[in-house]
C-alpha cells in the first residue's frame, strides 16, 4: 500500500494531512492522483465514505501555484449547500499550511456577503451550480481562468435536476480545462454527461457500486403500516445507551415532517429533522447538533444527508425503503465508517417488499429478518398515501414526494420532471435485472436459498 509521501508531496501538505491523522490514501485516491495530476479528463467512481473529496483536492493543491489573482483557477460544483460548507472546511484543513484562498458561494444566504468573499480574490471556488450562476451573470464571479473543473457527487447533482444549470456553467468556463468528475453511482445521466462534455476520460472505479458493506450489520423488519413503524422506532430508539447516534432516512419530507411530530412528542429535543423545505441556518444546526452529539437522533431525506460526513453513527434506520436499490447502499454507508462496525434497520411494508428485494439482488445478501416485537402495538390509524385509492390505480409514492434537495431554481420544471420519473422505477428494474419483481413474488424464498 502506498503512503501519503510515495505521492511526492509538497511538505505543507504533508504536514495538513498528518495533522488529520491520516496514514495512507484510500484507494480512490491512491489511484485518482497521477490521473489527475497527467491533465486528463477523469471520472472517479466510488461509494459514499471511501474520501473523494481528498482524491481530488490532493492532486489539485499540488499543483497549485501561488498566485494574487482574483478569478479562481478552480471551479468545483457540488449539489447541496451543506456540501458547499463541508467541501470548504475540508480543503481549508488540508490546505492549512499553504496559502491557498478558499471560497463557498450557495443559495439560501446572503449574497452581498458571498460578492464581497468572491471579490477579493480566490483560488479554489466551491459552488452549487444556481447561485453560481446568478454571481456569473453579474460579473462577480468570472470564469474565464478556470484551468480545472470539478463536478462532485454528479449523480446526485443530475437526480436533482440541475443539467441545465450544469450546462450553462460548462459554456462559461473556458473549453481548454481538465474535467474532474466525481460520482457514487455510474448512471445514464451521467454517462450521458461524460459523452457530452469530456474527452476521452480515464476512469476510476473503486469496488462494485451496491457491493455489500462488510462493517456494516443489517437487519430488517416487516411492519404493518406507517404508525406501527413509528410504534416500532420508539421502542427501539428509547434504549439509550445502544442507539446512541441514530439516523433516520425517509424518502421525502411530508413523511420526515410527520415522523419528526409524532417522535418529538417522545424524545423532545434530543431529536432533529432536515428536508430541503428548513431554512439553510435550520438545516446547518440541525447537523451540527446531531454530529457534536447534542441530538442523538436525525431525520433526514436521502438528498440531504448524501455527502454529508457524519462521524461515529451507531445506527442508519431506513424507515422506510428506498425505491432505488442503490440509495439503500448510500444510505448505510453513514454508519460503519472508517473501519467502525456500524448497524443499519430496515422497515418495510409489504408494498415495499419489492424494492426489498430489489436491494438484497442489488448486493447479493438477504438481509437478516427479525421477528416483529411483540410489546409494540400495531396501529390502525393510516397516513393518506396508505388509503386505498379509487381514482389513480397505477399510484406510485415516487412520483410526487421526493424530495427536491432545496434545489431552488425552476420549481415547476423540475416537477415536472418527477412526474415523468415516475414509474420509471418498474423499467430500471426490467432493464437490470432482466425480469421484474413484485411482491406476489412466490419464488422468492427459492430464489434466496439458492443464493446461500
Ligand atoms: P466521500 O466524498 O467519498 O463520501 P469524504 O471525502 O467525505 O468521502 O471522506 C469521508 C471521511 O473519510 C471523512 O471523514 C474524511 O475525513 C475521511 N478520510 C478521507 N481520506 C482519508 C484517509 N486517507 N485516511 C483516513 N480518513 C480519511
Ligand atoms: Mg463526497
Amino acid at each position: 500500500m502506498k503512503t501519503f509521501e510515495d505521492l511526492n508531496l509538497s511538505n505543507q501538505l504533508i504536514y495538513g494531512i498528518q495533522d488529520l491523522g491520516f496514514n495512507s490514501p484510500t484507494p480512490i485516491q491512491e489511484q485518482s492522483f497521477s490521473v489527475i495530476m497527467s491533465g486528463k479528463d477523469m471520472v472517479g467512481i466510488a461509494q459514499t465514505g471511501t474520501g473523494k473529496t481528498l482524491a481530488y483536492t490532493l492532486p489539485i493543491l499540488q499543483q497549485l501555484k501561488f498566485s494574487k489573482q482574483v478569478n479562481p483557477r478552480i471551479l468545483i460544483l457540488v449539489p447541496t449547500r451543506e456540501l458547499v460548507v463541508q467541501v470548504v472546511e475540508n480543503i481549508e484543513a488540508f490546505a492549512k499550511y499553504t496559502s491557498t484562498r478558499v471560497c463557498g458561494i450557495y443559495g439560501g444566504a446572503n449574497i452581498n456577503t458571498q460578492r464581497q468573499a468572491v471579490a477579493q480574490g480566490c483560488d479554489i471556488l466551491v459552488a452549487t451550480p444556481g447561485r453560481l450562476y446568478d454571481l456569473c451573470l453579474d460579473h462577480t464571479v468570472k470564469l474565464r481562468d478556470v484551468k480545472k473543473l470539478v463536478i462532485d457527487e454528479v449523480d446526485v447533482m443530475l437526480d436533482l435536476g440541475f443539467r441545465f444549470q450544469i450546462t450553462n456553467i460548462l459554456e462559461l468556463v473556458p473549453r481548454k480545462r481538465q474535467n474532474i468528475m466525481f460520482s457514487a453511482t455510474m448512471t445514464e445521466d451521467v454517462a450521458k454527461l461524460i459523452e457530452d462534455f469530456f474527452i476521452s476520460p480515464i476512469k476510476v472505479a473503486i469496488a462494485v457500486s451496491g457491493a455489500p458493506l462488510a462493517n456494516i450489520e443489517q437487519t430488517a423488519y416487516k411492519v404493518e403500516n406507517f404508525y406501527t413503524k413509528v410504534n416500532l422506532l420508539l421502542f427501539l430508539v428509547k434504549e439509550k445507551t445502544i442507539y446512541n447516534k441514530v439516523l433516520i432516512f425517509v424518502s421525502n419530507k411530508r413523511s420526515a415532517d410527520r415522523l419528526f411530530v409524532a417522535m418529538q412528542e417522545v424524545f423532545g429535543s434530543e431529536i432533529g429533522v432536515i428536508h430541503s423545505n428548513k431554512t439553510q441556518n435550520y438545516r446547518l444546526r440541525s447537523i451540527e447538533q446531531f454530529d457534536e452529539g447534542k441530538n442523538r437522533i436525525l431525520i433526514s431525506t436521502d438528498i440531504m444527508a448524501r455527502g454529508i460526513d457524519l462521524d461515529m453513527v451507531s445506527h442508519v434506520i431506513n424507515f422506510d425503503t428506498p425505491t432505488y436499490p442503490e440509495n439503500y447502499i448510500h444510505r448505510i454507508g453513514r454508519t460503519g465508517r472508517a473501519e467502525r462496525k456500524g448497524k443499519s434497520i430496515l422497515l418495510f411494508t409489504e408494498r415495499e417488499e419489492e424494492f426489498k428485494i430489489a436491494i438484497e439482488e442489488l448486493m447479493d445478501y438477504k438481509i437478516p429478518l427479525k421477528a416483529f416485537p411483540k410489546e409494540v402495538k400495531i396501529s390502525e390509524e393510516l397516513v393518506p398515501e396508505e388509503r386505498p385509492i379509487s381514482v389513480e390505480p397505477n399510484f406510485s409514492r415516487r412520483t410526487s414526494e421526493q424530495d427536491d434537495g432545496g434545489g431552488a431554481f425552476h420549481e415547476k420544471l423540475e416537477k415536472n420532471k418527477k412526474v415523468n420519473l415516475g414509474g420509471s422505477y418498474k423499467r430500471t428494474i426490467a432493464k437490470k435485472y432482466k425480469k421484474p419483481l413484485t411482491r406476489g413474488d412466490k419464488n422468492m424464498t427459492k430464489r434466496f436459498k439458492k443464493r446461500k
